[in-house]
């Protein structure tokens, strides 16, 4: 037993990697993909316990910007598997639950340097090629967002745990900070291959074990994240994962006695879905689950006249259509004053006009696939909805093609209407729709955008004038979680930015920041007094 009050090495973030032209990081990174996309397609299994589990059930996965390609088969699994994962985590709670905390802390910071070296490569190219980001994207997401987490979120850790009550003379105060009492659900989004391995790493650094499943289009890159688990020394059975469909997980674990905690991001209708299922089943449960999500949102751009034209369209430009706009943070409506219109609207065309589109592996395309054909077909419905539509034009962008990549070209909306569809649903994808407004109306504008849709994820104010930021964040307190000034309301880094909103956003509890951890773990007091009293008559009673 070691006897010291260890300190964590300090959290920085992670420098993002250039991969400019010549590079050999680029150069390393690109090997990885060819490897990857020319060889044989790859099997994937559960990860249960010890266990890497195979079923009769293959599914194929392919590149969403290469459809035809495929890249690896996963084993798709049942009910049983989900109860074979329940017990499994059950039979590593113990043991994992009491190891000191240093040793928990170990395992992800190793995770993380493993990350940032041998695995960073691996990673990246994973994400690349199943998720169709191009390289910066899968530079901030998978390695420097996920290596940000395992560091910062140890470093919180030890900050929770300090926390202590006070104590006045003759007793001594304390607070333990114990893992939930049963294991936690993580269901994950495809869109960050970061978050997928946080919704299960953040609960399990704080000592809890965990039923993980991913979405379907980022099976590949978890393959990765449990590669990277066991090689860091993360106990069988820590994190399980499985590869079924999220309705027959939850049919499962909602009925489950030891179900203590639900970790999603995903969209706002699934998450709304899960916690009726889990209200259902409350008398089931030994505690009261935890609910933890972060779902979608209808991400805005608010100007006012004294900004810059140029700084606008370059936040439309890349907080719209990074990633194709498959960011929870994408910029997806915008209100611009008349007096900046044209020049906004010229500079924003000229830019997304330019922008390449295609496989990541050309470096020179800022713009690839939409994840799936599910995906495309919803959001290409959206462009005929709006090319129908009386009141509303584009202005770049509209065209759509699937026969090789789901390809979706940037898509610029201008609409007379400000409760236009594409103004107010979350399309995720690349469809930025924009209303112009006399500048006169400024606070009525902003009125009309913080009541137009149900979310309130991020959004931004942008002004050169200091009382029109004043009035913004004032006016729009409530609608964005992640406000910017002043910038495009997406790209939070881990430590800077914590992340998450409100209303129909999530529980805002804020991924990247001891908030969350805090959701992790169970409160107990302990109060020892040193010399107990023997008396029962107080001074008073004399
Ligand atoms: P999704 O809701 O379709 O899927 C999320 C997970 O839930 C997947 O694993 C999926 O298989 C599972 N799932 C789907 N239907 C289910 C059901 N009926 N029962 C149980 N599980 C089910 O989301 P997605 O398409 O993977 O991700 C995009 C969404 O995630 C967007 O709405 C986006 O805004 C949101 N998102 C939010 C944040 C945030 O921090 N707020 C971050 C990333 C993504």
């Amino acid at each position: 037993m070691s006897n010291s009050i260890s300190t964590v090495p300090i959290a920085v973030n992670e420098p993002v990697r250039a991969y400019a032209a010549g590079s050999s990081e680029r150069e390393s990174l690109l090997a990885a993909y060819k490897k990857m996309y020319n060889q044989e397609p790859i099997e994937i299994p559960m990860y249960i316990g010890a266990e890497k589990v195979y079923t009769d059930n293959k599914k194929k996965l392919s590149s969403p910007h290469d459809h035809q390609k495929v890249i690896a088969t996963y084993n798709a699994g049942e009910k049983k598997h989900i109860e074979q994962a329940i017990e499994a985590a059950l039979k590593a709670k113990k043991a994992w639950a009491d190891l000191p905390w240093e040793d928990r802390a170990s395992v992800f910071l190793r995770a993380a340097d493993l990350l940032a070296g041998p695995f960073r490569d691996k990673l990246n190219a994973a994400t690349m090629l199943a998720q169709s980001k191009n390289v910066f994207q899968a530079e901030i997401d998978a390695a420097c967002e996920l290596i940000d987490f395992f560091r910062f979120n140890v470093q919180y850790m030890t900050e929770i745990y300090k926390q202590q009550p006070e104590s006045l003379p003759g007793v001594w105060n304390r607070l333990e900070y114990r893992p939930l009492e049963g294991f936690i659900f993580a269901l994950s989004p495809f869109n960050f291959t970061s978050i997928a391995a946080n919704l299960s790493a953040a609960p399990a650094m704080m000592g809890n074990v965990i039923v993980w499943k991913p979405a379907e289009t980022q099976i590949y890159s978890a393959q990765v994240l449990m590669e990277i688990f066991q090689a860091a020394g993360l106990p069988d059975g820590v994190i399980n994962m499985v590869t079924v469909s999220g309705k027959d997980a939850s049919d499962v674990i909602f009925k489950h006695r030891d179900f203590t905690g639900l970790h999603f991001t995903g969209s706002t209708e699934v998450f709304r879905e899960l916690w009726k299922g889990i209200s259902n089943n409350l008398e089931n449960f030994r505690s009261y689950p935890r609910i933890v999500g972060e779902t979608g949102g209808k991400d805005f751009i608010m100007v006012h006249e004294s900004a810059n034209a140029a700084e606008v369209a370059t936040a439309i430009s890349r907080g719209a259509f990074e990633f194709q706009g498959q960011k929870c943070s994408a910029a997806s409506r915008a209100y611009i004053p008349a007096n900046l219109w044209d020049d906004v609207k010229r500079i924003t065309v000229e830019q997304v006009s330019s922008f390449k589109m295609g496989s990541p592996e050309d470096t020179s395309n800022f713009f690839n696939a939409v994840i799936s054909e599910k995906a495309f077909d919803r959001i290409a419905g959206y462009i005929d909805f709006v090319k129908s539509a009386p009141d509303a034009e584009i202005i770049v962008g509209g065209n759509y093609n699937k026969s090789k990549g789901y390809f979706i070209e940037p898509t610029v909306v201008v609409t007379t209407n400000p409760k236009f569809k594409t103004m107010v649903e979350e399309i995720f994808g690349p469809v930025m729709t924009i209303y112009v407004y006399e500048p006169a109306k400024f606070e009525e504008t902003m009125q009309l955008l913080d009541e137009t849709s149900e979310y309130a994820l991020t959004g931004s104010i942008f002004a050169n004038d200091r009382y029109a930021v004043r009035l913004a964040l004032k006016a729009l307190e409530n609608a964005a979680g992640n406000f910017y000034i002043n910038d495009k309301p997406t790209g939070a880094v881990v430590g800077q930015q914590p992340f998450g909103g409100a209303r129909g956003s999530g529980t805002n509890d804020k991924a990247g920041s001891s908030m969350n951890l805090l959701r992790w773990v169970s409160a107990r007091t302990i109060k020892e007094t040193l010399v107990p009293a023997s008396d029962y008559k107080y001074p008073f009673l004399g």
